[in-house]
């Protein structure tokens, strides 16, 4: 029987489930835009019942939902209260330190009804993320900080780990769960939370994740090794300008010491990733994005002592392949006319 087949035979262990996903982190948006990508599974495919085995899901997404303002908010303040169980919580955007100011506020949704006070993103954190089954990071802001969290920033942002502990465990003892990148892939994001849903349904094992809590099946590998340019990189061709087809290390790509899949999975349905369409990898999915990949576009520290030593061999490899290339792009000389036969057959 197919895994298909299995899933839908089988009772989720929750009839319904809420996905409240907060953008309310300092945020641009940009990973539920991304995720509108998605077509492995797509959102409208979770949210509209079309996967086998899932329980009913809703999505409470700022940037998507039809409601807005206390229609909308009401899902907060349930969840907040134990009204909305269960539910996975998704935060889009660093966490600002909110403790190092003497007034005001860094980052807030929604108001206090009996205070009319902004509710700050830290203080949704509070509230919420003891309550969740889960909890996941959408893009590398939220994970690790990202662009809001580079050296001289004012608000002290961080990633949700750092703010809660690396060691923290959801009432149901997972880990929170990172899918970096800025933004996210939109299919690396809907994979995890598919594989989260059969998860918390009882339909699938602990989540397998590294030491950065990332999903080891997604991050396992760098972008060198899926990248469509390594056999240039091998050979020690190497473009010097943009626009070029050749490996783009000399250009300031850092693929091959960045663990990311879109080299080998694209962006959107199978097309794109980063150097395999022309663009350098500037580590947007690294826990030391941005300022350890900075400044964008020159080449790498250790790229001139590598491209130096593959430049060695590869060079030669070149040269090599090309004699071997003009020799079979040649047809077998028995292949002629006449009443002779010159291919070697023996009667
Ligand atoms: Fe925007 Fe990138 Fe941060 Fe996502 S990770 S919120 S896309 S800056
Ligand atoms: Fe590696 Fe970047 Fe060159 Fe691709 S373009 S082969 S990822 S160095
Ligand atoms: Fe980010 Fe590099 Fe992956 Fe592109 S290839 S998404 S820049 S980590």
């Amino acid at each position: 029987m197919k895994t298909s087949e299995v899933l839908a035979n089988r009772l989720p262990d929750v009839k319904e489930i809420h996905i409240v996903w907060m953008t309310s982190g300092l945020s641009c948006d940009g990973d539920s835009i991304s995720t509108t990508a998605a077509t492995l599974p797509s959102i409208e495919d979770v949210v509209m019942g079309n996967i086998p085995g899932l329980p009913k899901v809703h999505l409470h997404n700022p940037v998507l939902a039809y409601e807005v303002g206390g229609d909308f908010m009401k899902y907060w303040h349930m969840a907040a209260q134990g009204k909305l169980d269960p539910f996975v919580l998704v935060l889009e955007g660093s966490v600002p330190n909110e403790s190092i100011k003497a007034e005001g506020y860094w980052a807030a949704m929604g108001t206090d009804p009996h205070t009319g006070q902004p509710i700050t993103t830290n203080e949704w954190i509070d509230r919420l993320a003891p309550k969740a089954l889960a909890i996941v990071c959408a893009g590398t802001c939220a994970t690790y900080g990202g662009i809001h969290a580079m050296e001289g920033n004012p608000t002290g942002a961080m990633g949700l780990a750092d703010y809660l502990g690396w060691n923290w465990r959801s009432k149901a003892g997972l880990p929170i769960v990172n899918v970096p990148g800025c933004p996210v892939q939109p299919d690396n994001m809907m994979e995890t939370l598919l594989y989260l849903l059969y998860q918390v349904a009882g339909l699938a094992p602990m989540i397998p994740l590294d030491e950065q809590l990332r999903p080891t099946w997604l991050f396992g590998k760098t972008v060198h090794e899926g990248c469509d340019r390594g056999s240039y990189y091998e050979q020690a061709d190497f473009a010097h300008e943009y626009g070029s087809p050749k490996c783009l290390v000399k250009v300031g790509c850092w693929g091959p010491v960045v663990n990311c899949n879109v080299t080998k999975r694209g962006w959107m349905d199978g097309i794109g990733g980063c150097p395999n369409v022309g663009g350098i990898c500037i580590g947007c999915t690294m826990p030391g994005f941005p300022d350890k990949f900075m400044p964008f576009m020159d080449a790498p520290p250790g790229a001139s002592l590598s491209t130096s030593v593959v430049g060695m061999w590869g060079g030669v490899v070149r040269k090599l392949r090309a004699i071997t290339n003009r020799t079979v792009n040649k047809e077998p000389k028995w292949h002629h006319r006449g009443p002779e036969l010159t291919t070697g057959y023996r009667p």
